[in-house]
């Protein structure tokens, strides 16, 4: 079912074509394995981010994501939290190593530039705040609540 919604999650305001989203995508982030580099803006498929909830602006997605992580059974404070190391991050809900460069969930948050209906789940530029193991399919879980709540 693809979101109706037209207007900020945070505010209220009307959406603009370029606005902020929090996602959970699956990723596998290919590493350079000559070096230690990591990659900022790693290519990610897109056809695997679900939105979680969109704003107008990057403040109003700031102000919100402590929100939809305790939503979503997480601890808030991953809120200030961003991945920029790997190859191994902590699960942000069991703390189970998450190796970045196998398949595991990741929350992002970042801007695009779409019509509401037409969004590919491709990000202009994101910030991957947490990442999640296999096991811990928690976004996957609030995105379902989220469109729950829609429907009533
Ligand atoms: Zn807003
Ligand atoms: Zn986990």
């Amino acid at each position: 079912m693809p979101p109706t919604d037209t207007s900020c999650a945070k505010c209220a305001n009307a959406l603009p074509d370029t606005h902020h989203k929090i996602a959970v995508q699956a990723q596998g982030i290919a590493f350079d394995l000559d070096g230690d580099a990591f990659d900022p803006h790693p290519k990610l498929h897109p056809s695997t981010a679900r939105a979680l909830a969109s704003f107008c602006s990057r403040a109003c997605c700031k102000e919100a994501l402590p929100k939809n992580l305790a939503e979503a059974g997480l601890s808030p404070h991953w809120a200030k939290n961003r991945i920029t190391t790997g190859p191994v991050q902590p699960c942000a809900a069991c703390s189970k190593p998450v190796i970045l460069s196998g398949p595991h969930l990741a929350w992002v948050m970042g801007k695009v530039t779409t019509t509401m209906l037409a969004w590919d789940g491709t990000f202009e530029w994101l910030d991957i705040v947490l990442v999640l193991c296999q096991g811990c399919n928690t976004g996957m879980q609030a995105k379902q609540r989220i469109e729950e709540r829609a429907q009533v």
